[in-house]
């Protein structure tokens, strides 16, 4: 079954009833490949993708199945919809609610006419996303694999002195000379003091022997993210830093062990909140453990304290647990991580043993 298919099933759609699309990740997923901008539009029996003449060639290519509608200076994507919409005798489209602009419903609206009443998608697409297919998760192996090789690559050009700037390229280089065609997210290093930073952005501070160095990173390969992060140490870290090292690991070897169909996403949260906390880090993890991964880095549901949902197999979820301590540094380590029946298997397979370069 396809994914468009899947979604018409999942919504029970009737004739008369059009899904709109314009989140690209979302347009991604139903064409299974399309990458380029406009529009997707779906019913039990058609599958258009709206777009202008920069993507036509690639839209036939990436997505066979869809037909191609190019829009153009006289007939704009509204007047294109409206136009697809009367020869269908659409008179509801479901459209993401959670997406678009107010300005783009109402071109929407104003295009398509009043007689076709507008209702939320409610994310459908994202929910049907949560389960990767067995195709996605190959790909998301390739992804975890390059991401995981890169790491050991760098390991062997870190030295005292390189600035974090040049740790980051000589990263992201190693992800694409691997073939990962983009990175998934901004890559963060975060060296020393900077390490207390959860979300540190790589500068010009120089690597120092006795630094934590925290790498979060991923490759994207196939329009799928992976997401790792390793902290290794330049040189004998303090006993301190030794510490707050093993603690993090203990945590995230806890809760990856812990991951599996059926179970809650707070639960999970907890284990690594409650150990943490009961090693003298009270008030040090104050992010919420992992999150969904697929076509875009941050995908629901979410191990944290606030997400109730329950683990299904085919879910791909990071386990992230991390301390923070303001003028010492920090510690995370991070695997991207397949929800199966009975367990979970890493997709980021480099050691997570502390690193002493
Ligand atoms: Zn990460
Ligand atoms: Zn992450």
């Amino acid at each position: 079954m396809t994914a468009s298919e899947r979604l018409v099933e999942y919504l029970h759609l009737t004739v008369n009833t059009a899904v709109v699309v314009h989140d690209p990740a979302n347009m991604f997923y139903l064409t299974e490949g399309y990458r380029g901008e406009g529009l997707v539009y779906l019913t039990a029996e058609r599958r258009v993708i709206i777009t202008d003449f920069r993507y036509t060639e690639a839209a036939e290519k990436d997505a066979p199945g869809f037909e191609i509608v190019m829009t153009d200076k006289d007939h704009p994507a509204g007047k294109r919809l409206a136009e697809i919409c009367q020869q269908d005798e659409i008179n509801e489209i479901r459209f993401e609610s959670n997406y678009i602009s107010v300005d783009e419903l109402e071109r929407m609206r104003t295009a398509v006419g009043e007689e076709v009443s507008f209702v939320p998608l409610k994310k459908a697409p994202q929910l049907l996303r949560q389960i990767k297919t067995p195709a996605e998760i190959v790909t998301m192996r390739k992804a975890g694999a390059i991401t995981s090789e890169a790491f050991e690559a760098v390991l062997g050009k870190i030295r005292v002195g390189m600035t974090e700037l040049e740790l980051r390229l000589e990263l992201e280089s190693a992800m694409y000379r691997l073939g990962a065609e983009a990175l998934a997210f901004h890559t963060i290093i975060a060296s020393g003091v900077n390490g207390s930073l959860p979300h540190a952005v790589p500068g010009a501070r120089k690597l120092q022997k006795g630094d934590m160095i925290t790498m979060d990173f991923g490759a994207k390969v196939g329009g799928y993210c992976s997401d790792m992060t390793r902290t290794v140490a330049l040189g004998e870290p303090s006993p301190e830093m030794r510490k707050v090292y093993n603690t993090v690991f203990r945590a995230q070897a806890m809760c990856e062990a812990a991951l599996a169909a059926g179970k809650n996403c707070f639960d999970i949260d907890k284990i690594a909140r409650d150990y943490i906390d009961s090693q003298g880090y009270v008030g040090r993890f104050g992010h919420g453990l992992g999150h969904c991964v697929g076509i875009d880095i941050h995908e629901d549901p979410r191990l944290s304290a606030s997400c109730h949902d329950v683990l299904k197999a085919g879910m791909v979820i990071t386990v992230e647990p991390g301390v923070y301590i303001p003028g010492l540094g920090g510690v995370r380590i991070e695997n991207t991580c397949l929800v199966k029946e009975n367990g979970s298997e890493p997709l980021t397979t480099a050691r997570k043993e502390l690193v002493v370069l």
